[in-house]
């Protein structure tokens, strides 16, 4: 019997020890990388699918398999990718990308203790909003302001604090659903409040308002209606008029704004979307607004208006249970501090650049990127550079498109490409449509990078 054959024969009768197995030359770079305790973990799953086979001690196939096997817990799950989809702030790709200056400060307080609710002056116990709060205060002109996990939370926690109990009253062209099974009015029973309803869904008025409030009202609710537009024959109340009357019976309104933005878009000639300082202009006495959407900032929920309200809002047990922690305060406070020179932010707030990004930087930046992907993809793929309308996401401006555009691909195997842009390195997510798939570049900040990954792209694998 030749070595080999002999070590087969005692490799089906007697396999080697899991033991044995991990000291193999060729597992060692890969328990490096991984970890003793995974690899041991995937070995065992090996040894029993090769029970009884001699491939049980064939050390590559081995290390192929745990590779496999381990490839999804080496690997971070959460991976950045390129987002072509056109829509700049994409929920569903993690929203607005921070400022440099946000994303330094978020590491500084990473790394070492901070003074997150320590006040070094007196030595004692410091307020953790009081990072934030003046920022807001200065740029909506709020008297007070506060912060929580997101603009979820604000609504929940603005609703239970001030209106548990009683009634809060909403116009039916507001009763919105967002993305995520945020619903105002699953919101509103969650708060312990109870959601009077007026008006038609296309139309409503002071009046409906005022025939509503009794003694049980505890609020004015005023919902921006974010991802879908009543056109036509419609009227919806404005902040002012519906201030005028709430104050007049002694009651607040409340204001969602959405996305909420902290300067008029329109200075870089975009649609107008409403700030919070208008609304606080306006009478709100309430206003929340998200930190991830239009502001360009890290996820939260920012809530700013009269002291006494923000007060009771501060005071609830809720608040505790939504806080932001120090990285988030950190990205926050730094995005806030950048709006205090409105001039830099297209330099410096990456979603406002990409918001004003001209549309003939964005047509040559296609055009020089239309024969490399026209080459990765190959003749039987047709490629074109195309006008397109981006869009803002997250809820704002929801029919007001931006122009833009974008490389457009058509071929008989659309799915599969698409396919195949995703399996790249760092997946490339672009939008299907009308028997097209689009990459917007709008967004696309790093042409190097994308342009190296395309000798990568396997068509024919997919
Ligand atoms: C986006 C949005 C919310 C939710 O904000 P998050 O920060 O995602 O929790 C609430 N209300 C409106 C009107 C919105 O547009």
């Amino acid at each position: 019997m030749s070595r080999a054959d002999q070590a087969e024969r005692e490799a089906v009768l007697r396999p080697p020890s899991i033991d044995r197995m991990a000291n193999w030359p060729s597992l060692q770079p890969l328990i490096d990388r991984a970890g003793r305790a995974l690899v041991v973990e995937a070995l065992r799953d090996w040894a029993a699918a090769k029970r009884g086979s001699a491939d049980v001690i064939d050390q590559d196939a081995c290390l192929r398999w745990c590779e496999a096997k381990l490839a999804h817990l080496v690997e971070p799950s959460q991976r950045r990718v390129f987002n072509l989809t056109g829509t700049v702030l994409h929920t569903n790709l993690g929203r607005a990308l921070l400022a440099e200056e946000a994303i330094q400060a978020a590491v500084e307080a990473m790394r070492s203790p901070t003074t997150l609710e320590y006040d070094v002056t007196s030595g004692r116990r410091g307020e953790r909003d009081h990072h934030i709060a003046p920022w807001l205060t200065r740029l909506t002109g709020a008297e007070a302001a506060t912060a929580v996990n997101n603009n979820a939370a604000a609504v929940l926690l603005a609703l239970s604090a001030l209106a548990a109990g009683k009634e809060v009253i909403v116009s039916r062209g507001e009763l919105i659903e967002i993305g995520g099974a945020f619903r105002i009015p699953d919101i509103m029973t969650h708060a312990g409040c109870r959601l009077i309803e007026v008006g038609t869904t296309n139309r409503t008025h002071l009046s409906d308002y005022a025939a509503a409030i009794s003694p049980e009202t505890a609020a004015i609710m005023k919902v921006h209606p974010s991802n879908y537009a009543v056109t036509g024959f419609a009227k919806a109340v404005p902040a002012s008029e519906l201030a005028s009357l709430a104050h007049a019976r002694g009651l607040p309104v409340i204001e969602d704004l959405g996305s909420g933005t902290l300067v008029d878009l329109e200075t870089w000639g975009l649609p107008h979307e409403p700030t919070a300082r208008e609304a606080i202009a306006a009478g709100v006495d309430l206003v929340t607004f998200s930190g991830d959407k239009l502001l360009g900032g890290p996820q939260a929920g920012l809530i700013v208006g009269r002291r006494n309200l923000v007060d009771r809002i501060v005071r609830n047990p809720m608040k505790r249970a939504m806080r932001l922690d120090k990285l988030r305060l950190a990205a926050l406070e730094a995005t806030l501090r950048l709006y205090a020179d409105p001039a830099r932010l297209v330099e410096r707030l990456p979603t406002v650049r990409a918001l004003a990004r001209p549309t003939s930087e964005i047509r040559a930046l296609a055009e020089r990127l239309l024969p490399a992907l026209a080459r990765a993809v190959g003749a039987d793929t047709h490629v074109a550079v195309e006008p397109v309308r981006s869009q803002i996401g997250s809820g704002a401006l929801p029919v007001d498109l931006l122009p833009s555009f974008a490389l457009a691909l058509r071929s008989g195997k659309l799915d599969r490409l698409a396919q195949a842009f995703r399996g790249l390195p760092v997946p490339v997510i672009g939008r299907m449509r009308d028997g097209a798939l689009y990459f917007d570049l709008r967004t696309l900040d790093d042409e190097q990078g994308f342009v190296d990954q395309l000798e990568r792209l396997d068509v024919v694998a997919h």
